[in-house]
């Protein structure tokens, strides 16, 4: 019996996961991602761990196929100045290829995610494919015309930095001004909301006081938004607004049939995401597709891995076929 293996590198977690070519998932396994060490650990922990998987069957693993945090350099399949670990640069597909001696192909996460949305997911029929992580972060990634969208570097799908704002309030962690990540993603939630609620002239509830003070973290604020708290209820209206406008950009460019919404806090706040929803057409040029949350969930990242491996894009292949000259 074949199997491939699907990876999923967060900046938190790593998920390795066994699949048949089918693209059922036998076993998986997650580990905190190491942020210590050199270059190698990450690579070294992955090849292990997919070693204990595959000794746990009978059958063999005909490839591997990673969805990672960037940005890439997508030919080498490496990531490079990474914000989000200690080691900032690492290799992937050549150190991993080497141990395991099968094919191991490196895209972005959410690049994984759209890829199994449109094979095994919610995209399964159309051509055209957006999928968007709401989560400590916000990104995407894109098949327009059943080819998946790569670019240079294989960072064709940063979303996450258009700009929504030109006010120049919000910072962005790349650095940036006004990008629709440095606004609404989970991370910047305190920071925004601490923002907003020095602009608030209404009453001064308890998530007015939290927001002040920096501390109103996104759990905080749906549960006082659940609880009807003033602020949070302005707080969410405006979060809902810029992902609208960001999602509608999204469409406007890509001109999907359908985009899914995956990410921790679009997944774990479906009233959040539906209010998100409705707002998008005031947004949109292009006929508005049809905007759900992944049937993926939680998985997203690692089913569309194992089928990059399973089913490897033509244009990935040509990108990674010869990475010799690299070693
Ligand atoms: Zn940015």
């Amino acid at each position: 019996m074949k199997y491939v293996v699907g990876v999923d590198i967060g900046a938190t977690k790593t998920k390795v996961g066994l699949f048949t070519l089918d693209c059922s998932l036998v076993y998986v396994d997650a580990f905190t991602t190491p942020k210590e060490g050199d270059g190698s650990l990450i690579p070294q922990v992955i090849v292990s761990k997919v070693r204990e998987i595959s000794s746990k069957i009978r059958g063999e693993v005909t490839a591997v196929g990673i969805g990672t945090i960037g940005p890439l350099d997508i030919r080498r399949g490496d990531v490079v100045r990474t914000p989000n670990v200690g080691q900032a640069s690492f290799k992937l597909k050549v150190p991993i290829e080497k141990a395991l001696g099968v094919k191991t192909y490196v895209v972005n996460d959410c690049v994984a995610a759209v890829w199994g949305e449109y094979l095994v997911g919610a995209g399964r029929g159309s051509s055209n494919v957006v999928y968007i992580t709401i989560s400590t972060g916000i990104g995407g990634g894109a098949v327009v015309d059943d080819h998946l969208i790569l670019g240079k570097d294989g960072n064709a799908h940063e979303v996450g930095h258009i700009v929504l704002d030109y006010s120049g309030r919000f910072k962005c962690g790349c650095g940036g001004v006004g990008h629709w990540e440095g606004i609404a993603s989970g991370a910047n939630i305190p920071k925004t909301a601490s923002l907003l609620s020095k602009e608030w002239g209404g009453s001064k509830s308890e998530a007015f006081w939290k927001a002040l003070k920096g501390l109103l973290t996104p759990e905080l604020l749906f549960s006082y938004w659940a609880s009807g708290d003033a602020f949070a209820g302005y707080l969410v209206d405006f979060l809902a607004e810029v992902n609208a406008a960001g999602i509608a950009s999204a469409i406007n460019v890509y001109d999907p049939e359908v985009v899914t919404i995956g990410g921790s806090i679009a997944l774990r706040n479906p009233e959040f995401f539906k209010l998100i929803e409705r707002k998008i057409v005031k947004y949109t040029i292009n006929r508005v597709p049809r905007v759900l949350l992944t049937p993926l969930g939680d998985d997203a990242v690692l089913v569309g891995a194992a089928m990059v491996a399973i089913n490897t894009p033509p244009n990935l292949v040509k990108l990674q076929s010869d990475v010799s000259d690299y070693l």
